[in-house]
């Protein structure tokens, strides 16, 4: 196991320099990254292609596009975030001044997931620049390629005592784990946060925590059965499922189940073709140990559509399961693929129980026009994020904070809250004696 203890020290004398804490070195930092990446995007692409066959123009929106996107935001943004804000002063210290002061933690350590390597593993980092920390990456060793072009894009252009890759199995994490930095940003399952939280608590470095989990999506009666059915098979299929806040299964209403799914299965149709398990743009399952995870299901409840697989290809079909229970084994943990569990309900305070009971998901989707019932479900359910007559869409706004609760992380970032999480917050109060 190596030691990762002078690659630290190394960035810590960087940081202590003072430079990363100036805002125009941090600017020039971010602009350098994306001029990078989108010098290498056909690279890039084709890195995700080899490791997960994601199609071009999936990587293109979601690895290459969202990071961009995200890196021009806070190119926009950074000067004003990273300002000094007075507050007013409390009248038992009349006289005083105070004020808030954002200050870099000093280096961070980012552990990326393979689902999408890219982008899960820089938009952390962005997060850590613009805070002004320095950082060091660890993308997933699932994703090989990816994690080779990340090295070379972010190793070859930055000093490491600014910013590096380390690639490496779960045995570099326990060793990067082992060592004291100032923040932990990790992205990946529930199991390996609880691994991470603990190391962290050694040295009381503060985390981030993105974790996954079953996210419900609720289909009411008087849903618009046309857009949810197309909304849901984009947000459960992009990926071959492979998304952390994918609708995990369905909820829905006994009115309008039949239609509902007869929707769903001519949507997954139109979006991938009738042989899905020959069409070359359909994501792979990312290993052979994930594939027999996700084959074990699908003899659960009775199928609708799809259920073929191919086990040489890491393939299996958009598959929906209808008439499944609360017991079943699908219904235990985190799905991860393209496999859709289907529950109906016709009594919606038992599916708020049935939810509220279980660990609190990352994501909760709700169609319905019923302002009541959303009201409803959004003060009786605690979960992560979600959207209300869509799927995904929360996690791509700059706007929304993005992250779980309790079993499902803890922290947020995107747009600014990434810099607020990579940032530690000063408080001063300031007399004079004048
Ligand atoms: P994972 O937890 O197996 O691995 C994530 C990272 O942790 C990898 O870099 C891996 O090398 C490292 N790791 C694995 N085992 C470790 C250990 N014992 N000690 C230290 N480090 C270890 O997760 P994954 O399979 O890569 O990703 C899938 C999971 O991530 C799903 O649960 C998904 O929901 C979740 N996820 C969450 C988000 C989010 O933003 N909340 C995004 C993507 C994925």
């Amino acid at each position: 196991m190596e030691n990762y203890q002078e690659l630290l020290n190394k960035q810590r004398t960087f940081f202590r320099s003072g430079r990363t804490k100036d805002v125009q070195f941090r600017m020039k930092s971010l602009q350098m990254l994306k001029e990078l990446i989108q010098a290498n995007e056909q690279a890039i692409l084709d890195a995700v292609k080899a490791d997960l066959n994601k199609s071009e123009m999936e990587a293109k929106r979601a690895e290459v596009g969202l990071v961009v996107s995200e890196i021009n935001f806070t190119l926009d943004n950074l000067e004003s975030w990273a300002e000094t804000k007075e507050v007013p002063t409390a009248e038992s210290h009349a006289g005083a001044k105070s004020f808030i002061q954002p200050e870099a933690y000093g280096s961070a350590l980012v552990i990326a997931p393979w689902n999408y390597p890219f982008q899960l593993a820089v938009s952390p980092l962005v997060g850590a620049i613009a805070g002004g920390n320095t950082a060091v990456l660890k993308p997933s060793e699932l994703t090989p390629k990816t994690s080779a072009v990340l090295s070379g894009l972010i190793n070859d252009h930055f000093p490491e005592e600014y910013l590096h890759v380390v690639e490496g199995e779960v045995e570099t994490s326990t060793a990067l784990l082992k060592e004291d930095f100032d923040y932990i940003f990790f992205t990946g399952s529930t199991g390996v946060g609880k691994i991470v939280a603990e190391a962290a608590a050694k040295h009381l470095t503060p985390v981030t925590l993105e974790l996954g989990g079953k996210s419900p999506t609720i289909v009411h009666e008087d849903a618009n059965l046309d857009e949810a059915a197309l909304r849901i098979a984009r947000g459960k299929f992009a990926n071959a499922g492979q998304t952390c806040v994918a609708p995990d299964y369905l909820l829905v209403h006994s009115n309008v189940k039949d239609t509902l799914l007869a929707k769903l299965k001519a949507a997954i149709t139109s979006m991938y073709g009738d042989n899905i398990v020959e069409n070359p743009n359909f994501g792979h399952i990312v290993s052979a140990r994930h594939f027999n995870r996700l084959a074990g299901f699908l003899d659960n409840g009775t199928l609708v559509t799809g259920g073929q697989s191919n086990r040489d290809q890491l393939i299996i079909e958009p598959t929906i399961l209808d008439a499944i229970s609360w017991d079943d084994p699908i219904m235990q943990d985190e799905i991860f693929g393209p496999i859709l569990p289907v529950i109906e309900y016709s009594d919606t305070s038992d599916i708020i129980n049935r939810i509220a009971e279980r660990p609190k998901p990352l994501a909760l989707y709700l169609f319905t026009e019923n302002e009541a019932l959303q009201d409803e479900i959004l003060a009786n359910i605690s979960f992560g994020g979600g959207a209300i007559n869509d799927t995904l869409s929360h996690m791509t706004s700059h706007y929304l904070p993005f992250g779980g609760v309790g079993a499902s992380g803890m922290g947020a970032y995107h747009g600014k809250a990434s810099f607020d999480t990579f940032s530690h917050y000063k408080s001063i109060l300031k007399r004079s004696n004048k």
